[in-house]
């Protein structure tokens, strides 16, 4: 990504975005993410990683967490799977400027583990208020992780690029980018995934007009679930 320049008078990277591309609330919400002692994670972390992106936003993106130069450097998804996101959006004419970027945990696990139950319902707040602040008509779920709030008691490997309404908007679960650095052939079935978003969200727009007011839930499971499948699932599959 094109890193902005930085003004002191920020406290972190991801709050100056926030100010040129949010609202006052999304300035708030990360500005109380950045002193959150709320789980373990904060004795460990650098800073935080709340997000990136516009709000309100038509799409937003959800990962996992931040790793190590997330962590250094305050934005979502930098290094090569950074890159990687950054080149499925820009095939379908998008990018950071147009589209919401952010992970289930706030803060870096230590060696890049994976993030605990209990670390993401403690984030999960946070979260969930980003997501209203959002309001994205698409959420795309990158890794089982995020997937696992919306499609419980499966792999994304099973349901990847079969997006499913979720009251007033709907949700397309992908591969984490990272997963093609791992597995070379997974890189032309995220691009596929990815190529059906434009379509996506000319239906997700229709629906939305349709149904402006979201009444009903749109979760089916808490993301913690994602940490109760099977190990062999859990690290075969991001
Ligand atoms: S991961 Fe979330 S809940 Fe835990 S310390 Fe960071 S911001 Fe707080």
């Amino acid at each position: 990504m094109t890193e902005p320049n930085l003004d002191a008078a920020y406290a972190s990277p991801a709050i100056e975005g926030a100010h040129r591309t949010g609202t006052p609330e999304l300035v708030e919400l990360y500005e109380e993410i950045a002193d959150c002692p709320a789980c373990g994670l904060a004795r460990t972390r650098t800073q935080t990683v709340p997000g990136w992106g516009p709000a309100p936003a038509e799409v937003m993106c959800i990962g996992e967490a931040p790793g190590a130069r997330e962590d250094e450097q305050g934005f979502p998804f930098v290094g090569a799977a950074g890159r990687f996101l950054d080149e499925l959006l820009a095939g379908i004419r998008m990018s950071r400027e147009t589209v919401h970027i952010a992970n289930v945990v706030k803060c870096r696990p230590p060696g890049n583990r994976d993030p605990q139950p209990e670390e993401i319902a403690a984030c999960q707040p946070y979260l969930d208020r980003q997501i209203a602040l959002v309001d994205p008509l698409l959420i795309v779920t990158l890794g089982r992780f995020s997937m696992a709030r919306w499609f419980a008691g499966t792999t994304i490997s099973r349901i990847h690029g079969q997006p499913k309404r979720f009251g007033n908007r709907l949700v397309m679960p992908m591969f984490h980018p990272a997963a093609a650095l791992r597995r070379g052939d997974l890189r032309a079935v995220i691009a596929a995934d990815f190529a059906r978003i434009p379509a996506l969200l000319d239906e997700a727009r229709t629906i939305r007009a349709e149904e402006p007011a979201d009444a009903s839930p749109d979760v089916d499971a808490p993301i913690a679930a994602a940490a109760s499948l099977p190990a062999s699932e859990q690290r075969a599959l991001l």
